[in-house]
């Protein structure tokens, strides 16, 4: 099916074309098939967007609250008119199954909604002062033009969690959203368009990435960096935006515990991890990694596990009534099968799954699958796998358990299952996460704040703190 998109690069309220040849070519993963070749932004572009950015931002940040919020309700209304068709494009680009991604346009959509409702309640302070004629007074104000470079695994609510925020504030934005899936970023631009947005606020370069990011990282005007991605690029824009002095936030990846008490009720976890580990393919920042299950529930846990991970389906997204569509690329079903040599190099045993079932493309679908007896140096141990791989270990101390998940580079999201209200609290408290969810398996909800500790990077995404990342304070000391 080829697909007809103008530009990949939207400035200044219009679709532009660059002013090289340069294109993207988009590609269905699940038959590897071009969807489309859109024309695509080099270092002129995202200058220009640049300029556009920071040129509208005087006018943007200079209307009331509510004057803002217009505009984004009424591109969350356009978005839920649109979800069935923004989702077929998301499932044709990134595979994941279409009632998720559905699911995530309105997910993605909501943000605006809440910011939309939430700026007008971004109130200051007065500080009491030491003087009868003086008052102190904060205030929270926008940045500028903020740069926000987002991945590929949720295309839209990635992008919407940082934009929405944003704008609500006031700042202007340029968007370079991953290259697999741009089609997705171009249907958020084409809402903005619609919902009459003023031309310069919201900008949108797809391209290559490194010609664009050193542009983003040169720009003076470019006033904070908002990432989501990798730690290698997070690292590099957090080094170099930060000898800019720009503001830089990242969001990166994590290494996600789920950890099951022999109190739990069992179905509940189960549950849980099918959608935690399975949904997106594995392909989540808080997707489980390791699951560790108290020794005397082991047993009975694995062979549940199993029955349900063998009856998972495997699928091309866009037919619906599949829990488990292609890989992103070919690259990540290789780099995922790895994780599975490696572990069984080292012992480790497949209890469920290993093999793609015949009829289905081996070279672009990850079998669902559990292993046991992963040591601790494999890499499914201690490193993301962004799949549908997931190991299984036994663990009998409640300390020891602590002191492994803890010993992670990473400290994104914990999942833990028990009815035990003290073991609730002690050991939620004790897991050096930046997010635990209890008896449940999402974190990303509008109103609460998205992000990571140590190695999953700085900053939080969501709620009211989510709003406050896109400020800055402003202090003014007033004497009469
Ligand atoms: P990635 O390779 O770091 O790419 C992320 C974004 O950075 C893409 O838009 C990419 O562009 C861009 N980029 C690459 N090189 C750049 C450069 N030199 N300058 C500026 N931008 C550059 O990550 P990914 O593979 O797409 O995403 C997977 C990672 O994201 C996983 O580790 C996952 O855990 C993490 N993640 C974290 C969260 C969270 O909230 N913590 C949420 C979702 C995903 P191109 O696509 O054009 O290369």
């Amino acid at each position: 099916m080829a697909l007809t998109f103008k530009s990949g690069i939207y400035i200044n309220g219009q679709w532009v074309q660059p002013s090289s040849k340069a294109v993207l070519d988009v590609t269905n993963p699940a038959t590897g098939e071009l969807l489309a070749s859109i024309p695509a932004a080099g270092r002129d572009e995202a200058r220009a967007a640049v300029v556009a950015a920071h040129k509208a931002f005087k006018s943007w940040s200079g209307l009331n609250a509510n004057e803002r919020a217009a505009y984004l309700r009424k591109a969350n209304a356009i978005f839920i008119e649109r979800a069935q068709e923004i989702g077929e494009i998301m499932t044709l680009e990134q595979g994941k199954p279409i009632a998720e991604a559905v699911g995530e346009v309105l997910w993605g959509a909501d943000y605006l909604l809440w910011y939309a409702e939430e700026i007008r309640r971004s109130n200051g302070t007065i500080v009491p002062s030491d003087s009868l004629n003086q008052r102190f007074y904060l205030r929270r104000r926008a940045r500028g033009v903020v740069a926000c470079i987002t991945p590929w695994n949720f295309p839209n609510a990635m992008l919407l969690r940082k934009i929405a925020p944003a704008v609500a504030a006031g700042n202007t934005i340029v968007a370079k959203p991953a290259e697999e899936t741009p089609l997705s970023a171009i249907k958020i631009f084409e809402v903005f368009h619609d919902a009459g947005f003023p031309a310069g606020v919201l900008n949108l370069v797809c391209g290559e990435p490194a010609p664009i990011g050193d542009v983003l990282l040169e720009s003076p005007e470019v006033r904070q960096i908002s990432f989501t991605g990798s730690t290698e690029i997070g690292r590099m824009l957090s080094e170099r935006g930060g000898a800019q002095l720009k503001k830089v936030t990242v969001e990166l990846g994590g290494v996600a515990p789920f950890i099951v008490f022999p109190d739990a009720d069992l179905d509940v976890a189960l549950n849980n991890l099918m959608w935690g580990k399975f949904a997106n393919q594995g392909q989540s920042c808080v997707a489980p990694n390791r699951v560790l299950i108290h020794k005397d529930i082991f047993d009975t846990f694995t062979v549940a596990a199993k029955k349900r991970v063998e009856e998972l389906k495997l699928g091309h997204g866009i037919k619906g009534g599949f829990e488990v569509g292609p890989m992103i690329s070919e690259e990540a079903v290789v780099r995922v099968n790895a994780q599975l040599e490696d572990a069984k190099k080292k012992g480790a045993k497949v209890v469920a799954g290993g093999q793609i079932p015949s009829g289905i493309d081996p070279k672009r679908w990850c079998a669902p699958t559990i292993i046991v007896d992963a040591p601790k140096d494999a890499l499914v141990t201690c490193h993301e796998t962004f799949g549908p791989l997931v190991a299984f270990e036994p663990f009998t101390s409640e300390a020891e358990m602590i002191d492994s998940v803890n010993a992670s580079e990473s400290g994104l999201g914990a999942y833990l299952f028990t009815k035990d209200l003290a073991i609730a609290h002690r050991v939620s408290e004790a897991l050096e996460y930046g997010m635990v969810v209890i008896n449940g398996s999402s974190f990303g909800y509008v109103q609460t704040p998205f992000g990571g500790t140590k190695g999953s990077g700085d900053g939080r995404e969501g709620g009211q703190d989510g709003l406050l990342e896109y400020q800055e304070l402003q202090y003014i000391n007033m004497n009469f």
